[in-house]
């Protein structure tokens, strides 16, 4: 039995044709499965009862389980799901005002090692498929009820490093036939790998890119993010520059504060050299600690500072809310802590 939730559009109009069913039924199959979520072929009410036999005789339907829920005290809900092969991921839901966020992953663990990052100490183990990454917006919303307005890619591993199932994702997330989310509202957060910052320039669908940058010279960046040994800083810069003559769309860099080691008024004054010509937004994430973790949050005061200070040359500075930090599901701290994977 195979699942039908692995099919995309183009393969279940592939699957209509083969099976001599007229061309429509490849959407209206595709809705039920994405944008009415069903659990059963025999929900999928406006195919006649002969088609839903035998799609269930090649097909079943698969759903994430849901392992876990914490909520914070700010309302940031973290889920922890299980996926057919018992790997567990984590994905986040956070309220703020209007904005119903939710952030996915795209790997379990990641393969990266960011030093700063929970999820790097859990190593790679593997890429999702298209499909597991939008199932986890349809494990929330049926949860919790709540349609989401924005999804970012930025929960547990890279998405650059699983390039082609993340593009597939998207691709139903903002399908008229699938979420419906639109590109704007879709947003890609890469440690920097300039090779899938060109690919998303060109992806027809006009989603949002942020940078997670956290350091200003090579030698700091390469300590942390240990990416930058094979693409140092003017290597992504040289990227992002393209990815906004390409597309003509302002980007984010996200800068995590990390005590000490990246918040000083020497960094913020290379800083601003080094994106005073960028057209870009700098998001000042601090630090969201987790055990055994190798640094500390700075003081709100120091975070201030530091905004103040890139401020007047780099005015699109905004400082992140903590948010999810009590149950561990802030930015870095993904990391199915009550582990099941099976490492290949
Ligand atoms: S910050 Fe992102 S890229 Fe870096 S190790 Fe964590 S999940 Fe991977």
């Amino acid at each position: 039995m195979t699942d039908i939730k692995t099919l995309d559009l183009e393969q279940l109009l592939n699957l209509v044709y083969q099976m001599k069913w007229e061309k429509y039924r490849a959407i209206q199959i595709y809705q039920w499965l994405w944008q009415k979520n069903v659990e059963s072929f025999d929900q999928m009410t406006n195919l006649s009862k002969t088609i839903r036999a035998q799609l269930a005789e090649r097909f079943y339907i698969s759903r994430l389980k849901l392992a876990q829920i914490q909520t914070g005290n700010d309302g940031t809900i973290k889920f922890t799901l299980e996926l057919e092969d018992q790997n567990l991921i984590e994905s986040v839901l956070i309220i703020e005002q209007n904005r119903r966020t939710i952030c996915v992953s795209t790997q379990v663990g990641c393969a990266l090692g960011c030093r700063f990052c929970a999820t790097a100490r859990m190593g790679f183990i593997r890429n999702l498929r298209w499909h597991e990454i939008v199932e986890q917006i349809q494990a929330i919303i049926n949860y919790t009820g709540i349609s989401p307005t924005n999804i970012v890619f930025m929960g547990m591993g890279e998405p650059f490093m699983n390039i082609e199932e993340v593009f597939k994702a998207i691709v139903a997330i903002n399908s008229d036939y699938g979420l419906r989310i639109g590109a704007r509202r879709i947003t890609v957060s890469t440690a920097g790998i300039p090779e899938g910052i060109k690919k998303l320039a060109a992806l027809p669908i006009q989603v949002r890119l942020a940078i997670s940058l956290n350091a200003t010279t090579d030698s700091l960046r390469s300590k942390l993010m240990p990416i930058n040994i094979k693409y140092p800083l003017n290597h992504l810069l040289a990227a992002a520059r393209e990815y906004i003559i390409a597309t003509g769309r302002r980007l984010t860099f996200e800068y995590v504060l990390l005590d000490g080691v990246n918040n000083l008024t020497a960094d913020a004054e290379r800083l601003i050299r080094m994106l005073r010509n960028i057209p870009c937004k700098i998001n000042l994430i601090p630090f969201n600690s987790f055990p055994g973790a190798d640094f500390s949050t700075p003081h709100p005061d120091k975070v201030s500072k530091f905004a103040q200070l890139l401020y007047p040359h780099l005015p699109a500075v905004t400082i992140r809310k903590s948010r999810g930090s009590q149950v561990l599901a802030g930015c870095g701290q993904l990391a199915s802590r009550f582990q099941n994977c099976h490492r290949q």
